[in-house]
């Protein structure tokens, strides 16, 4: 099956989304971002190194920016690792989707700004996000769309979704794409253990930030169980979170459709999002 795809893929001319995950996959936190710089520099992205020195730490993050308008769409997503953790689904399959978007935004013509930033630090706190949002703030922010973990399943997991950011236009633009072509998702409040970098944006006021993730259909009502309390599944993890942080957290458990899908809503939704900002 993936061979077959794999030739498709190739006679059209399009990026093989799994081969970034497994550029990554293996690496430390450097050998990521040099791989990363390297990997625009040979895409003929142009981007900015943000060096920061934050709550005790130094990290940089990396900044691509498309279109010269006075307010910002953001498409985040953190590089750095869990030592001793191949980092396969956390975090290189979201590296892969934004590389893959990058490429679409290449015949894009963008009327606000779309700033593509890969995070460091995300695993210390969140810190290179917070440090971002100490720099720039959030008022020229017209929506965040986070991601983690989107390379296996077959539904998007848009979280937190909690009452006072229900009427957010990022919200309802990320269901109407979802709704028009179909896809399957499911939403999720808050979860106590899992965080990520659109909780940067969120703390400073800004309720058009979400995390999106790719989830199995079939798990989701365990998936939220198990965030918001692992005690209570007696040892029955779901399986995206046995992988989690662990040694195998490999791209070998990964799907080259959850990856596409995942690129396909997002880039379909900034884009619509821009149009209509
Ligand atoms: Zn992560």
């Amino acid at each position: 099956m993936y061979l077959c795809q794999t030739f498709f893929l190739l006679i059209l001319g399009m990026s093989i989304l799994l081969d970034y995950v497994r550029m990554f996959e293996g690496k430390n936190d450097l050998d990521r971002r040099n791989t990363l710089i390297g990997t625009l520099e040979s895409k003929g992205h142009n981007f900015e190194l943000e060096d920061y020195k934050y709550k005790g730490e130094e990290g940089i993050n990396i900044i691509v920016t498309k279109g010269d308008g006075q307010r910002d769409i953001l498409l985040t997503t953190h590089y750095d690792v869990v030592p001793g953790s191949p980092g396969a689904n956390d975090n290189a399959s979201c590296i892969a989707v934004l590389l893959d978007i990058l490429e679409k935004l290449k015949d894009y013509k963008v009327k606000n700004r779309i700033r593509i930033i890969f995070f460091d630090d995300e695993e210390i706190n969140c810190i290179g996000s917070q440090a971002y949002v100490a720099k720039h703030g959030v008022d020229n922010i017209i929506g965040v769309y986070n991601t983690e973990l989107v390379g296996m399943g077959d539904t998007v997991g848009i979280w937190p979704v909690t009452k006072d950011v229900e009427d957010s236009k990022v919200l309802l633009n990320l269901k109407s794409v979802l709704e028009d072509k179909g896809y399957p998702y499911g939403e999720a409040g808050l979860l106590p253990l899992l965080f990520s970098d659109h909780r940067s944006f969120r703390e400073c006021g800004l309720k058009d930030a979400f995390c999106l993730s790719m989830v199995d259909g079939k798990d989701m009502n365990e998936i939220r169980r198990f965030a918001e309390s692992p005690k209570s599944m007696q040892g029955e993890i779901p399986f995206m979170f046995k992988l989690y942080h662990s040694s195998e957290d490999k791209s070998k458990y990964l799907s080259e459709e959850a990856l596409r899908l995942m690129s396909d809503v997002i880039y379909t939704s900034i884009v619509r999002l821009d149009q209509d900002s």
